[in-house]
């Protein structure tokens, strides 16, 4: 259907958005339920979580630390280096697939109930709710003129905004800058200006994001709200208004007989949409400003129980369900996710645990002469690279094997620190008459003193005289 620009008059089953109208301020209903209890369940933890991470120590070194400066990420136990990039790649690949296959199952509950933007604007309205009270008196008190009462409960909503946001910003930089350092460094006017920019720009925009901007973020800055669409089926869970059961809508007397009169269970008291922190009608049908909060569900629940109705009139349930009574779990296309989800997940794991924290690079050297001859020795040069990617120094030793009797010459034992790359040139040498063939294999194995699982090899060829020069 084309849209008549001509014509303001809005058509029949087209909702028009204007994208530079000024947004309504959003006053929430509390509500006290199931989904309410999850999302603080699920919100809780993760709060704890991102605040104790950086603080947390293991081996000595911050348990999660993004150290972009000397280019190495640590993360719990492991130290990625940047030619680790591809684990780096893997884990957030995983991630996504994770996303993909969990939207395809129950739709967008990482946006409801564990989403950064979510769960601390959750946080934001329950200051709101503590400080100004609930959604009457806060509309009754934004449309008061200033007073002294105004003022403080502003005041202190404001305050108590900041402080959440402060702590924030100083725990997302401690992902980027040890902690205690950053901390110390801001009391002693010591810090980095670049660390300093920093906080200020994530207290602003945490401030400003949950206060003020909360459901436009996800409406028009979330680019997974934009996508998620596609990936949502019949089956998909996601919230519901049985508009079978709940049409036709309207307030009715005590003791009616409503279904007589040809009403269904829905009130018409628009408590689902005084909860929407996205400030939709879930009545409208399936929207894509809807972040599967629950809210609605439990707003509804509470009225269906006031009203002696059945629970479930807005509920999580499938369209397949609405329409036909039944749900497909094991559909083609969230199998196929699964599957793929697990082989990543499989190969990741496997990489992981097998990836050693020593690399080597073996360059055989490419000079005029393939090789040198010494008294009764072939000799062959090579640059040896060794790269500690562990957290500590180590000292290795090195080592050549092959189909003759290969010796590494005046190598020694050397030490190399953490994240260092070494690089030395390394002279291998054999007995001439042992010799058979110009070209032949050889593995170079290095490893550590103080740890023999601290190993790597490196396999290239060792070039000797043609047979005839023998
Ligand atoms: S809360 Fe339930 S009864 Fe009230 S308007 Fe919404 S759907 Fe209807
Ligand atoms: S419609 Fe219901 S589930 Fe969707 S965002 Fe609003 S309250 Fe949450």
């Amino acid at each position: 259907m084309s849209h008549d620009p001509a014509s303001d008059e809005p058509q029949e089953g087209i909702r028009y958005v204007n994208l530079y109208e000024a947004e309504d301020k959003v006053y929430t209903r509390r509500i006290t339920g199931f989904y309410q209890k999850l999302r603080r369940y699920t919100g809780l933890p993760l709060i704890a979580g991102f605040l104790l991470m950086p603080w947390l120590v293991i081996d000595g070194r911050p348990a999660m630390l993004f150290d972009l400066p000397e280019r190495k990420f640590h993360i719990l136990w492991t130290t990625f280096w940047p030619q680790d990039g591809m684990y780096l790649a893997w884990l957030l690949i995983i991630a996504a697939f994770m996303l993909f296959t969990v939207t395809v199952l129950v739709g967008r509950v990482w946006c409801g109930f564990t989403c950064p933007q979510t769960v601390w604007t959750q946080m934001y309205i329950w200051v709101e709710y503590l400080c100004q009270g609930d959604r009457n008196k806060r509309i009754r008190l934004d449309a008061a003129p200033m007073s002294f009462n105004k003022f403080v409960r502003k005041l202190s909503t404001y305050t108590l905004w900041l402080v959440i946001a402060l702590v924030t910003a100083l725990t997302f930089v401690g992902y980027f800058v040890p902690i205690r350092e950053l901390i110390l460094g801001l009391l002693t006017l010591d810090a980095s200006l670049a660390a300093a920019f920093w906080v200020l720009f994530f207290t602003a925009a945490t401030f400003t994001n949950a206060g003020f901007m909360r459901q436009q973020v996800c409406k028009y800055m979330c680019p997974y709200a934009r996508f998620q669409a596609v990936m949502y089926d019949r089956d998909t869970l996601t919230v519901f208004y049985d508009y079978v059961r709940g049409e036709k809508r309207g307030p009715r007397k005590p003791n009616e007989d409503y279904k007589a009169a040809g009403k269904g269970d829905c009130i018409d008291c628009s408590w689902c949409v005084q909860v929407c922190p996205v400030d939709i009608d879930i009545r409208d049908g399936m929207q894509s400003e809807c972040i599967d909060c629950g809210l609605c569900v439990d707003a509804c629940n509470t009225v269906m129980d006031k009203m002696n109705y059945p629970r479930g009139l807005i509920r999580f349930t499938t369209e397949d369900n609405i329409k036909h009574g039944k749900t497909h779990v094991f559909r083609p296309r969230f199998i196929g996710y699964l599957v793929v989800l697990l082989v990543m997940i499989s190969v990741f794991v496997y990489n992981l645990s097998t990836r050693t924290a020593l690399g080597m690079e073996v360059l055989r050297d490419r000079g005029v002469r393939m090789y040198r001859i010494s008294g009764k020795d072939v000799q062959n040069v090579y640059t040896v690279k060794i790269n500690n990617m562990d957290a500590k120094p180590h000292q290795y030793q090195l080592e050549v094997d092959g189909d003759f009797d290969f010796r590494v010459e005046g190598f020694r034992p050397i030490t190399v620190n953490s994240g260092e790359v070494f690089t030395m040139p390394v002279r291998v040498a054999v007995e001439r008459n042992q010799l058979t063939e110009v070209k032949t294999s050889v593995t170079f194995t290095l490893q550590a003193k103080d740890n023999p699982e601290l190993v790597t090899e490196h396999d290239t060829s060792f070039i000797g005289p043609q047979l005839r020069d023998h």
